[in-house]
């Protein structure tokens, strides 16, 4: 039979954790349960369950470039997103292959460190995320470590925030999202930025061990919400109530902290 409606199609450029938790596991997910076709271009490769990160494994850079080209000389991804780019080289590299292929409603969620306190990106890379990844950036989303790490801001309250949100903005994303999550209040607050108005979005916060992956889905439901063409405020709306549901429903596996649920 036929198809009567568009595919959309969504590609996330991040690493693979084992533990199928986060990285492009996590992405692909995520997709599946928005409707939207999911491919992926490995960064890295993660030993990992849920007690940590016993291993990173960065593919060879010609591995990614070809990924990359196979992609794009065949598929045109609807939305992109980015995880885990391991290194200024590895970013370099990445934002030439999506301004070289046009590749548009790029989210870039800037992973720096697993929950564990894994290192998941060189220091050296901030400079290149912000020179070479943020300019094509249609939204960033970092939680407030990442926040912090990319704008020099100590993130004390309303105030702090608001700074960091206008930084980095003004280093070229359309749309910045910072996640409240590291925030020890009793509600979440995220804050979105468009270079008008701050906007906050408010849910309770769930107390929970089993988070591991919050970021990476939350940034691929913006994703695959933008693939389908919604607009910015709408895509951050549904993923927010997607991850709240996610977190709520997190899977008790393994010995340590567990996944949120993707098909909650
Ligand atoms: N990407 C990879 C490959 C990871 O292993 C991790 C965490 O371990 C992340 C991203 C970030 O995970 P989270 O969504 O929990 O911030």
């Amino acid at each position: 039979m036929g198809q009567l409606i568009k595919v959309c199609k969504a590609l996330t450029v991040a690493g693979s954790d084992s533990g199928g938790g986060a990285g492009i596991q996590a992405d692909v997910k995520t997709f599946q349960e928005f409707g939207v076709y999911g491919m992926s271009v490995l960064t890295a490769v993660t030993a990992q369950n849920t007690t940590g990160v016993q291993g990173v494994y960065p593919v060879p850079l010609d591995g990614l470039e070809q990924q990359l080209t196979s992609i794009g000389s065949d598929l045109k991804p609807d939305a992109v997103k980015t995880g885990m780019l391991f290194s200024g080289e590895y970013i370099e590299s990445v934002a030439f292959f999506i301004k070289k292929f046009g590749w548009s409603n790029l989210v870039v969620d800037p992973v720096m460190v697993a929950k564990g306190g894994a290192s998941l990106l060189g220091e050296e890379a901030l400079e290149a995320m912000k020179m070479y990844m943020l300019p094509l950036a249609k939204v960033i989303t970092p939680n407030i470590p990442e926040a912090e790490a990319l704008t020099g801001i100590e993130i004390t309250g309303d105030e702090a925030r608001h700074e960091a949100a206008r930084i980095l903005f003004n280093m070229g994303a359309d749309y910045v999202v910072i996640k409240g999550g590291h925030m020890e209040d009793e509600f979440v607050s995220d804050l979105v930025y468009n270079g008008n108005e701050m906007c906050e979005l408010i849910d309770k916060r769930v107390y929970t061990k089993n988070t591991h992956g919050t970021g990476c889905t939350f940034s691929a439901a913006v994703a695959a919400e933008l693939a389908y063409g919604k607009t910015m405020e709408n895509a951050v709306r549904n993923a927010k109530k997607f991850i709240q549901t996610a977190i709520e429903h997190g899977i008790d596996v393994g010995s340590g902290h567990g996944p949120v649920n993707h098909f909650a």
